[in-house]
């Protein structure tokens, strides 16, 4: 039977836990062939790479940093050598480095930005390059498909995540701004706002009956999300099925972004 992203090759950065895990099996299921980016958890990546072959799919991990420029562009060079092109580039690594403001080090915040933002540019730009540098493919309406992984903080303040809202926050513009500079080409450039998805990056806020019971206050849909959640509307946003969606932020957040504290006139 035919899917969604038969013949494409996608890239995922992070994708070695939480998000870029989930995502990477969903864009496999579809039937792309994926490169897992990962940073530091090599047998994750490698047991996900296997999983994926197994199945009948195709998988290559990858280690970068994506806040490094050679890094990343030697990932592209791995992707290329093992699969010609990259036709769906998710850039989705970050990382948060919590404090208050006043104590905030300035190692945390430039560490936040240089990952979450910086990481961004770098993973991004070596995507358009790559689209540009091998021309049109049959497989896809697009010439090719961006997906920033953004998140709800892209637009709710957040006191003691002052450098992850801003990365966040930057990410809108950026993605924006780069969405209009690429459409001409069919370069479709969008992100994907999360907003509680269960992984490791936020533990403290679901690991206990009493955290967990505090974070649904914040979700009207009552339930935390899961990186399948994330996945699927990866698939859509990666297929020909969103052709048409260019610059947008989907958001998939169970509500979050409803302001639910105003349910009750506030
Ligand atoms: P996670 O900690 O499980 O995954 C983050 C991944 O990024 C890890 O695999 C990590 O190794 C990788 N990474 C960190 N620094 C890197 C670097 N320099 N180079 C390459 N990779 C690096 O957390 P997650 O929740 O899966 O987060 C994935 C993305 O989703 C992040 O951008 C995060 O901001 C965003 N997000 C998550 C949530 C949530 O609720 N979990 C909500 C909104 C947005």
């Amino acid at each position: 039977m035919e899917k969604l992203l038969d013949n494409q090759v996608a890239l995922i950065t992070g994708a070695s836990s939480g998000i870029g895990y989930g995502v990477a099996q969903a864009l496999a299921q579809a039937g792309a062939a994926v490169v897992l980016n990962y940073h530091s958890n090599a047998e994750a990546a490698e047991k996900l790479a296997e999983e994926i072959e197994r199945a009948g799919g195709f998988a290559l991990a990858v280690k970068a940093d994506v806040s490094d420029p050679a890094q990343v562009d030697s990932m592209f060079d791995a992707c290329r050598k093992r699969f010609d092109t990259v036709d769906i580039v998710v850039a989705n690594s970050g990382l948060q480095k919590d404090s208050a403001f006043a104590e905030m080090t300035l190692e945390d915040w430039q560490k936040v930005l240089s990952t979450n933002l910086t990481g961004q540019f770098l993973t991004t730009q070596a995507a358009v390059k790559e689209f540009r540098r091998r021309g049109p493919r049959a497989v896809s309406k697009a010439l090719g498909k961006i997906i920033c992984m953004s998140s709800v903080h892209e637009v709710i303040p957040w006191a003691g995540h002052v450098n992850y809202a801003a990365s966040k926050g930057g990410i809108q513009m950026f993605m924006k701004s780069l969405a209009q500079e690429v459409a001409p080409e069919r370069i479709r450039v969008n992100s994907i706002a999360p907003g509680a998805i269960r992984t490791p990056i936020n533990k403290d806020a679901w690991g206990t009956q009493e955290a967990l019971d505090k974070l649904l206050k914040l979700i009207p849909y009552g339930r935390v999300g899961e990186a399948e959640d994330i996945g699927q509307a990866a698939v859509w946003l990666a297929s020909d099925q969103s052709d048409y969606v260019v610059g947008t932020t989907l958001f998939v957040d169970g509500g979050m972004t409803l302001y639910p504290g105003f349910a009750d006139n506030g």
